[in-house]
């Protein structure tokens, strides 16, 4: 059983991450970490790394790197109370000792790392990794802006299942969360997938990012994901269960996948194979989806500053409903 702390959140949350003292301290040029953190066990440090003689990232430069510049830190969950807005143990040390409240910290950029960077045709990225086989669980969006690769803002909620019964819903978050030991917050926190969509909306709002009245497109940010499940299947799937209208700004995203094939000229099958022939330590749990949002907007940070250009890959067009592809070379 795990031990429950007085966040509510068993500590197997924090103890299920790797938390081993790096053997070498390694300094880290492209990242300014404030507070240095440690890779999760899935992956060797970079100094421990042997990419294959073709890796992509060996047309990088060292500026792109990841490392850590302390043996004594250890890396910390974001609080996913926080993440959503209701975190009400900003005062606790304890509980700010024990958690992040700061995901941008993963993410920082020093201005070395953006001089090869090319113009983007955006302004700003919407990193987008859902979770949920059956419904959406899990909506986690990060704002990056495309000149600085700054973070400058993160939408995050919990999906609550519109068309299953409780006791239903109850399995599918044991079987997802448990193993995380965030399935508490997931119920204190989850809401049905319509009311996250006017909040994601109210949030874009807020941004300037989109106004529902000028069309419903996006005009100077586009979403980026990790494949083209996310926007091509899931969200208009959802859409239905959920019974509304698939919104405009879903209707074009970036496949990270296809833009890394055509710029390496190397395919990468998914976010870890990418992280791995990039040599970017992973963070965090892979399918829990903030985690996996911040893990993406890691590699395409990367990308940009090894001088990608992002282009739209995949169009839906509203009439027929058919997704056209851009890229002649695709992940498929
Ligand atoms: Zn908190």
């Amino acid at each position: 059983m795990a031990f429950v702390n007085s966040t509510g959140i068993p500590v197997s949350r924090i103890f299920a991450f790797c938390s081993r003292s790096l053997s070498s301290p390694l300094t880290n040029p492209f990242f300014i970490s404030t507070l240095p953190r440690v890779p999760s066990c899935k992956f060797s440090i970079t100094a421990q790394f042997s990419p294959p003689s073709s890796s992509p990232s060996s047309s990088s430069s060292m500026n792109t790197q990841v490392g850590f510049s302390s043996s004594s830190s250890r890396w910390r969950p974001m609080c996913l109370y926080y993440t959503q807005g209701k975190c009400t143990k900003m005062d606790d040390p304890f509980h700010l000792e024990k958690f992040s409240h700061d995901c941008s910290r993963d993410l920082q950029v020093n201005a070395t790392s953006i001089e090869k960077k090319c113009s983007q045709n955006k302004d700003f990225f919407l990193v987008l990794d859902l979770e949920g086989k059956v419904e959406i669980l899990e909506f986690p969006v990060l704002l990056m802006d495309a000149k600085t690769l700054r973070v400058v803002d993160f939408f995050h909620r919990f999906v609550r299942p519109s068309e299953m019964s409780e006791q239903a819903i109850n399995k599918y978050i044991e079987g997802k969360y448990g193993k995380f030991g965030v399935d508490r917050v997931w119920h204190d926190t989850a809401q049905p997938f319509k009311e996250v969509i006017q909040q994601f909306e109210a949030w874009l709002t807020q941004h300037q990012l989109w106004e529902k009245k000028g069309g419903g497109s996006f005009t100077q940010a586009a979403f980026v994901t990790c494949g083209n499940w996310d926007l091509k299947t899931k969200v208009p799937q959802q859409c239905k269960v959920s019974g509304i209208k698939l919104p405009p700004y879903f209707m074009e995203w970036i496949n990270l996948k296809d833009v890394y094939l055509n710029f390496y000229g190397r395919e990468a099958r998914g976010m870890m194979s990418m992280m791995k022939q990039l040599e970017i330590p992973s963070f965090g749990s892979h399918h829990l989806g903030i985690d996996d949002t911040i893990n993406i907007a890691r590699v395409l940070q990367h990308m940009l500053a090894d001088g990608a250009v992002m282009q739209i890959t995949a169009r839906r067009y509203p009439e027929s409903q058919k997704v056209e592809f851009h890229f002649e070379n695709r992940v498929r």
